[in-house]
């Protein structure tokens, strides 16, 4: 419990720190507390610290959390690679969705957006270092599937998410994000407000391009034990 005190006071202060360097408005930059692998019960610690956007990358993993932590007013992010026969799920238990990469599964994700819950927010993530083996669309397809999602009725496009190649030398961590701010500031599109940028390695160089959310794991709840 002190641990976690400690580190989240830790992550809000380097937040702050980082968004005062970039000479950004205080409070610009949204912590989300990547939960994958760890207990409701570590969720529930942070939430009585004050967090209230938690994100998980593996659905069946998820439910179950939020299963647990129903009477909890939680904004849950989905940041796992989607498969089609998994976007129902997706739909009607998430707020936010950072893993879009083709239009199928905004398609999908439109048609079963449940009617009672507002359009699902979601983001296009992007395949910034262009690793074949990466999930993520690339830089030169970016604008057709801005354009393909964005009429999709029960979605609201907020913005894109990146996870570039880690590298840990800070000017070589903002190149990618940079490009990509860039790339989506020329598509003028006033909308795409949303940059899901940076995890617990490289959040200053994130919030010095311009992230509105940072994704962090290890910094909040300690390493991850894979099983
Ligand atoms: C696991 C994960 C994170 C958090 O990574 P840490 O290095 O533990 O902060 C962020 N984003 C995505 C997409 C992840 O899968």
């Amino acid at each position: 419990m002190q641990n976690f005190a400690e580190r989240f006071q830790q992550v809000c202060s380097q937040i702050r720190h980082a968004t005062g360097i970039a000479g950004r408005p205080r409070g610009c930059v949204q912590l989300l507390a990547v939960s994958k692998t760890k207990p409701a019960s570590d969720i529930a610690i942070l939430y009585r610290l004050g967090q209230r956007h938690f994100a998980e990358n593996y659905l069946q993993e998820a439910l179950q959390k939020q299963l647990q932590l129903a009477a909890f007013n939680i904004t849950w992010h989905f940041i796992g690679p989607i498969q089609s026969n998994k976007t129902k799920s997706i739909a009607c238990h998430f707020d936010w969705v950072h893993s879009v990469d083709r239009l199928k599964v905004a398609q999908r994700l439109s048609e079963q957006r449940p009617e009672h819950l507002p359009p699902l927010n979601i983001c296009l993530q992007v395949n910034i270092s262009e690793e074949t083996s990466k999930s993520g669309v690339s830089l030169t397809e970016l604008p057709q599937l801005v354009e393909a999602v964005n009429g999709l009725p029960r979605i609201r496009l907020r913005g894109v998410m990146a996870i570039p190649e880690p590298e840990t030398s800070y000017p070589k961590q903002r190149q990618p994000y940079r490009r990509l701010y860039q790339a989506v500031q020329q598509l003028n599109r006033p909308e795409l407000d949303s940059f899901s940028f940076g995890m617990s390695g490289d959040l200053k160089a994130a919030i010095m391009e311009g992230a509105t959310m940072v994704r962090v794991g290890t910094a909040l709840f300690g390493e991850r034990h894979y099983i």
